[in-house]
């Protein structure tokens, strides 16, 4: 701890940021020792520390891949989680969906969920949505939102929720895990070269083949996905690193073998191709976060 007071009050650059809550980050103990091993990395800081505190993200699926990455994102001390999920908890959900005990069967989701962050970090505000959302609905939720998270699983929801995001420019982390495969990507769509869902999956399968109800799934499957996804998120927010925007991660876990896949913006694509014209101005809402 001594080591993270010392650098953090060394560093010159600490008044030049416009991070206005950056000091008072600096002289609360009690934050700066829950944070510090995120402090102590360059690439985050006290000024990216407080870019989580100050960030709101809507994740979309309170099950096997909204678990691990809504507690990763509330452990890291993202101010805001809003979580949506009109599902109630099954004994068949515990094997994966690790937000929820077996005490919590037969509660709604969205409530065991925010009892498992709040007791994971009191500092995170958490939000519970517990119904499904319409187009419009889910549009609002991400335009308050400076990064969505696709943790649905079906593909009414992740298809709206992906038009929703186009239509607010706001970046959607997707991912999806079945038996022992997952795959992971990122819709930035505050760039103007970004893919989208639709430029991935053009045609909305008329069913969704019972995702892991009918195939199974890996319990760690799911976990790796939803933490790849919450690590994007971070990216999102604080702005570090590269994250997966034209690129579809495929892992197979069984043999333990990531695979990339290049995704490139399809300009006939009818959810985001009409409006390549009018969104021009990346420079702009790049800077949202
Ligand atoms: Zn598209």
């Amino acid at each position: 701890m001594m080591a993270v007071r010392r650098r953090i009050a060394s560093t010159p650059t600490r008044s030049e940021h416009s991070e206005p809550d950056a000091a008072d980050a600096v002289l609360d103990p009690h934050r700066l020792e829950r944070y510090s091993r995120h402090i102590l990395l360059p690439e985050i800081d006290v000024a990216g520390q407080q870019r989580l505190s100050r960030a709101s993200i809507f994740i979309v699926g309170a099950g096997g891949l909204g678990s691990p990455a809504a507690m990763y994102l509330a452990s890291s001390g993202v101010g805001h989680l809003i979580i949506n999920d009109d599902d109630a908890v099954d004994l068949g959900n515990l094997q994966r969906q690790i937000l929820h005990g077996t005490a919590d069967i037969g509660r709604l989701k969205v409530e065991s969920a925010r009892d498992r962050l709040r007791a994971l970090n009191p500092e995170v505000r958490v939000t519970a949505l517990d119904k499904r959302l319409d187009g419009k609905e889910l549009e609002r939720e991400a335009r308050g939102a400076q990064v969505v998270l696709d943790c649905s699983d079906n593909f009414p929801t992740r298809y709206a929720l992906n038009a929703a995001c186009v239509r607010a420019r706001v970046p959607l982390v997707w991912g999806a895990a079945i038996r022992m495969q997952g795959q992971i990507t990122t819709f930035d769509h505050r760039r103007t070269d970004s893919p989208c869902l639709a430029c991935f999956y053009p045609d909305q399968p008329e069913a969704d083949g019972g995702g892991c109800a009918a195939s199974g799934v890996l319990a760690p499957a799911a976990g790796i996905v939803g933490c790849m996804m919450a690590a994007e998120a971070l990216k999102l927010v604080v702005g570090f690193g590269d994250t997966l925007c034209g690129r579809v991660l495929l892992l197979d876990i069984a043999a333990m073998q990531p695979r990339h896949v290049r995704l490139t913006r399809d300009p006939a694509c009818p959810v985001c191709g009409p409006q390549a014209g009018t969104c021009g101005s990346s420079a702009v809402s790049g800077n949202r976060l």
